[in-house]
């Protein structure tokens, strides 16, 4: 067993060998390509802030990023409406399902951009006039979250977008409630293209990693958001990042994390380090079983919790 507070001398090998014995959990059925996911497959990574990387076996395997998207949607549009998105969309935990059709009650606003609804507006709100260049747009930039260019799985994007009934159902009500400026199916088709983006469990963890050095990416020096925008946006990955899971989250792992459907989980560990987990059995809220085990050792083992203090 590894114990050391040395991301670099952790054995990501290791942390692999002891996880993937656990079996819980099921892969997702929302779209075939999800559906045919290894359930036997567990990658992981970790940047540190100086970007040095450590990478488990299969760390180069691509999936979908799915929901972990959703930070990087949030911070893409601070960015672009200097700040101006933090008035189209709450930031309060919603304790629901990650697509449950609800809004703020009194405003008609997303409850917050880790759900659904909130992810659906701050991919409306990135430069681009058309759902087109708002989709190159969201490339280029979690592009540069990642260090290199990513690519989206035009399948994955065109089933998301067919087979998403209920965000369609959540951009019309947010049409009917004048909180969405541009069409139901352009926000539809801009988010699905989004959550179809494929990474590897280290350009998940460099991406984890330029948020947690306040917005550089740390392995290409490039200030893809500022420091401020990273600040909000791990703030509200601390309290929204794990939907109606984020408080188990927070005590267990105390990270501020971002889950997803293909089983991804990005980790930014201000001032320390960025890491992924990928592992697609899930459990009920979605998260991946096997990398939620993997990010409580790893918090442990490299002394990651946000609010364990030794001075007492
Ligand atoms: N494709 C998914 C959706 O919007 C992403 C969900 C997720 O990863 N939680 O429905």
């Amino acid at each position: 067993m590894t114990s050391t507070s040395d991301p670099f001398a952790y054995d990501l090998d290791a942390l692999r060998a002891r996880v993937l014995p656990e079996t819980g959990g099921e892969v997702d059925r929302s779209i075939p390509q999800l559906a045919r996911a290894d359930a036997s497959l567990f990658a992981a990574a970790l940047v540190s802030i100086d970007g040095a990387v450590g990478a488990s076996v299969d760390s180069d395997v691509r999936v979908s990023i799915q929901s972990a998207v959703k930070p990087f949607l949030f911070a893409l549009a601070l960015q672009d409406t200097e700040g101006e998105a933090l008035g189209r969309v709450g930031i309060e935990p919603t304790g629901e399902a990650f697509d449950a059709i609800k809004l703020e009650s009194g405003t008609g606003r997303p409850p917050n951009p880790m759900v659904n609804a909130g992810a659906l507006l701050t991919a409306s709100l990135v430069d681009g006039a058309d759902a087109a260049a708002r989709s190159a747009r969201i490339l280029s930039g979690l592009s540069a979250f990642a260090g290199r260019a990513l690519e989206v799985d035009a399948d994955i994007a065109k089933n998301e977008h067919l087979l998403g009934d209920r965000n369609h159902a959540l951009a019309h009500l947010m049409r009917a409630e004048d909180t969405l400026a541009v069409s139901a199916d352009d926000a539809v088709a801009v988010y699905a293209q989004a959550c179809a983006t494929l990474v590897d469990a280290r350009d998940l963890a460099l991406m984890g990693a330029t948020l947690a050095a306040g917005g550089r990416n740390p392995v290409t020096g490039v200030e893809v958001v500022s420091r401020e925008v990273a600040r909000d946006v791990i703030s509200v990955m601390a309290t929204c990042g794990v939907y109606d899971g984020s408080g188990r989250w927070m005590r267990q792992v105390g990270v501020p994390a971002k889950s997803g459907v293909s089983g991804v989980i990005v980790l930014a560990a201000p001032g320390r380090l960025g890491a992924a987990v990928i592992s697609p059995p899930l459990d009920d809220q979605g998260t991946s079983v096997r990398g939620h085990i993997a990010s409580e050792l790893l918090s442990a083992e490299l002394d990651l919790h946000s609010f364990r203090t030794n001075a007492r």
